[in-house]
């Protein structure tokens, strides 16, 4: 229950609901929210977040995650800035991103994912929402300025938790746009390619998420709710992934993926 709770805040609390969204990299001068202040939020998130949440026992799986999301980040234009990621003990197929470098990745994801490939894919999109800062864009918008502030500054101690309840208390879910969709898997797939994955892994992902998505329907409801997925997006990355060389085959790689997905597994298949 208080499981249930915290995704539906998170969810909320991402996507404020506003179909607002820049069709380029946020670079401060975009986003009415300074960098620094956009990672001091993520911190006070993220402490909110991880005390509702329950991390995945396993540090084998949980280290092939910082590898991956670290090659990932280092990619990326705030590779200098510190980024968490955590893998989750919930079977639901889905990750996210908080402001401020945190992302979080649901085992489920990690059962589904047809390779390393597909995985990293799903990472750099997430990875790609919080370098171009789509959730702080869609706080500003939808709250104002001023209320994103004392939330940075926390005036009030307990806006963060409050927020948090209010949110919960409204219980719907929002979406990010289809133009910060378009954003994320553009800057992802070019993430992917640079750390040396191989691109057409996003495309791949898109088709096993539609595959498995009509057996198990619950378990892709938050991804789906919060990232739509039409033919639109799977035939951009795939074009896009013409463009972008393919890596060597890499069996070690496949061969870590398939341990990882083999401990998760029974979290997974549990429930
Ligand atoms: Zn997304």
């Amino acid at each position: 229950m208080r499981r249930a709770a915290a995704s539906v805040l998170l969810a909320v609390l991402l996507v404020p609901g506003c179909t607002c969204a820049s069709d380029s990299v946020n670079r401060g001068d975009l986003n009415l929210v300074s960098l620094d202040d956009e990672w001091s939020l993520g911190r006070d998130l993220a402490a909110e977040v991880d005390a509702q949440v329950r991390p995945l026992p396993d540090p084998v799986v949980q280290g092939y995650v910082d590898r991956l999301g670290e090659a990932l980040v280092a990619q990326t234009e705030m590779a200098d800035r510190d980024w968490t990621f955590t893998v989750l003990d919930d079977p639901a197929v889905n990750a996210f991103a908080l402001p401020g470098g945190h992302v979080y990745v649901h085992a489920g994801l990690i059962a589904a994912a047809g390779g390393p490939d597909e995985l990293a894919s799903v990472v750099a999109h997430e990875v790609a929402h919080g370098v171009a800062r789509h959730s702080t864009e869609r706080m500003v918008k939808a709250q104002g300025v001023s209320w994103v502030a004392g939330l940075v500054l926390g005036d009030n101690p307990g806006l963060v938790r409050q927020v948090a309840a209010g949110l919960v208390g409204r219980g719907a879910l929002a979406r990010f746009s289809r133009s910060d969709e378009a954003e994320a898997d553009r800057l992802g797939l070019d993430y992917l390619a640079a750390a040396g994955y191989d691109p057409d892994g996003q495309a791949a992902m898109f088709e096993t998420l539609v595959a498995l998505r009509a057996r198990r329907p619950l378990r892709f409801e938050r991804w789906f709710q919060s990232h739509p997925l039409g033919e639109d997006r799977v035939e951009a990355a795939e074009a896009a992934a013409e463009a972008l060389p393919s890596p060597p085959p890499r069996p070690d790689e496949d061969a870590a993926f398939e341990d990882v997905q083999r401990r998760v597994r029974p979290f997974v298949s549990s429930r």
